[in-house]
């Protein structure tokens, strides 16, 4: 029988291999009376151990390999700073000498009064810090009980896959340096240390899978798909046979991925194509950088918000627009104001109207002008950025021309703002509006003239035209991106960019689904912004395409088009 356990699939990819289980329980701590005489010693015993574990996260932060994002450093030097808090360097001490106990009693008492001050805290961010304590403390305990923190490995774990409660920055680099074949934890999310190194390292892992070290047997094969966030154990041998095939086929997109990174996106008969990312982490960037692309033309910040379940603030916004425009170079930055409502709600006390129709009511940009001062906070962090490279703004679900001309209105507001406070901005931004209903697509050229740039949204304009919910699994046989009906759109909001010579992008998956670029460059589509994973992909059709022989096929099949086809 197979088993299959579910997970958050944090850094991409698929393995097949033995499970190594990593069992690091918590140690008993117990009570221990010790007399007058022997506190001092204690008290040093303590010492000793904070002083090891504080070498120990030292020596971890030196290891951190030079291409790993910032924040990991920064996770550790947090861990570091916690290390130097009298909470915890001193109180421990304290506790000793008061209730004339052992030292690891002391800090297990520290322990549970720190845990309890982050079980009371209401900020749901600062309440997964506990588990930062929890760990620092058990690695002292460590050193107190004279073990060694560091996993030591007593077989050779190449191609293993490791399952873990959790594991710390240290662990997950030397297991790297093992060529493990994946990780697995019980704990952490896809913000975790575990998993924003294992991203860069591109090692597959699976994170929040809670009992997997119970359910898993060491050394039993399992299937990890880290993509679709699932494990297998007791697959047989066509499931097997079918993992192996999909493995080869990610192994194989990975080659060609590094093959054309340096490639432009150039046609055989030369046309120039921007091909662009779709990011929702300002981590991606570290995938964008891999897979050659000509910047990003959709950051969804939404995910700034419904990772943290709560707001960003304009300073926390403009740091990490920031990151992601120093990372892109001279690369466009496009990013998307909040696009929030419908299928991406991120608040769970949110307590605006109920709707039966949530994606046709307050969602995306109505959401933002409802909230002008949220709107106006998030334009002024984007301008912001924009003085750090070349940064452009997109207006998700753009509607009308009045709704355009509060827009611009606010941006305005925004800029004035900045000036007043002698704050620098990009002042050239540009400013795009992506056309996912239907009739903005119709009314692409009057909204064009307002804008810098338009960018055709397929997931919500497909939605939206064909009256077929996207994420209805009931009538997504209906889902159909090659309806005349959307080709039309398509076609229309392409030349309202060609009369107002304003470039127009595609940033839905249409973009990103290689079925279809041949037909979007006969069509005359020459912006595409696809999930990094898809660029290769895109870029190799691109490359290997005649966009005028396309253009000449496409005249007549599109007289003749209809989705039967
Ligand atoms: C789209 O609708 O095509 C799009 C890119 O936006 P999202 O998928 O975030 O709604
Ligand atoms: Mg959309």
């Amino acid at each position: 029988m197979t088993l299959l356990l579910n997970g958050i699939g944090v850094s991409r990819g698929i393995s097949i291999g033995p499970a190594h289980i990593l069992e690091r329980g918590k140690a008993e701590i117990l009570r221990c009376d010790i007399g007058d005489e022997h506190v001092a010693e204690e008290i040093l015993r303590f010492r000793k151990a904070h002083k090891r574990a504080i070498k120990h996260l030292q020596e971890t932060r030196n290891a951190i390999p030079r291409d790993a994002p910032e924040d990991i450093a920064a996770f550790i030097d947090s861990h570091l700073l916690m290390m130097d808090d009298p909470m915890l360097g001193q109180m421990p001490a304290q506790i000793i000498k008061e209730q004339k106990c052992n030292a690891e009693w002391a800090l297990k008492c520290q322990e549970n009064n720190l845990v309890k001050v982050f079980d009371e805290m209401q900020d749901s961010y600062l309440k997964t810090r506990r588990n930062d304590v929890e760990h620092i403390i058990g690695m002292i305990q460590g050193f107190l009980l004279n073990e060694d923190y560091n996993v030591k490995p007593q077989k050779d774990l190449k191609d293993y896959i490791i399952v873990a409660d959790d594991l710390t920055a240290s662990d997950t680099i030397m297991f790297e340096r093992q060529k493990i074949g994946g990780f697995v934890t019980e704990y952490g999310g896809p913000t975790s240390h575990t998993a924003i190194l294992a991203r860069s390292f591109g090692i597959p892992s699976i994170v929040a899978m809670p009992g997997v070290r119970s359910l898993l047997v060491e050394d039993e094969t399992v299937i990890m798909d880290s993509i679709n966030g699932i494990v297998l154990a007791g697959a047989d041998k066509t499931l097997l046979a079918k993992y192996r095939r999909q493995k080869k086929r990610e192994k194989d997109h990975q080659q060609k991925l590094a093959i054309l990174r340096h490639q432009p996106a150039k046609t055989r008969d030369g046309v120039r194509i921007t091909l662009m990312a779709n990011i929702e982490l300002s981590e991606d960037i570290r995938i964008l950088k891999r897979c050659g692309s000509d910047g990003v033309g959709l950051y969804r910040t939404e995910f700034l918000y419904i990772d943290r379940n709560k707001t960003a603030t304009e300073e926390e916004q403009f740091r990490v627009y920031r990151k992601i425009i120093r990372a892109a170079g001279d690369n466009p930055v496009t990013i998307r104001t909040l696009d929030l409502g419908a299928e991406k709600e991120f608040d769970p006390s949110y307590e605006g109207p109920l709707t039966l129709n949530p994606a046709l009511g307050l969602r995306a940009i109505r959401r933002s002008l409802k909230h002008p001062d949220t709107f106006l906070e998030q334009l002024r962090a984007i301008f912001r950025a924009g003085a750090y490279g070349n940064v452009r703004i997109l207006i998700p679900m753009l509607t009308s021309t009045a709704e355009l001309e509060q827009i611009l209105h606010l941006c305005e507001l925004a800029k004035e703002q900045l000036r007043e406070k002698k704050i620098r901005f990009g002042g050239d931004t540009k400013i795009g509006g992506m056309i996912e209903i239907p009739a903005a697509a119709m009314a692409a050229e009057e909204l064009g003239h307002r804008l810098d740039f338009l960018s055709i949204g397929t997931n919500d304009l497909i939605q939206y035209a064909l009256a077929v919910d996207r994420i209805d699994e009931e009538v997504s046989y209906l889902y159909d991106p090659l309806h005349p009906g959307i080709l039309r759109l398509i076609k229309m909001v392409i030349e309202a960019g060609k009369t107002l010579n304003l470039p127009v992008a595609m940033c839905g998956e249409m973009a990103g689904d290689a079925r279809f670029t041949r037909l979007l460059l006969g069509m005359g589509l020459k912006e595409f912004s696809v999930h990094p994973n898809d660029l290769p992909e895109i870029k190799n059709i691109i490359i290997n395409s005649n966009v005028a022989a396309l253009r000449r096929r496409y005249k007549s099949v599109l007289a003749s088009f209809n989705s039967d086809q």
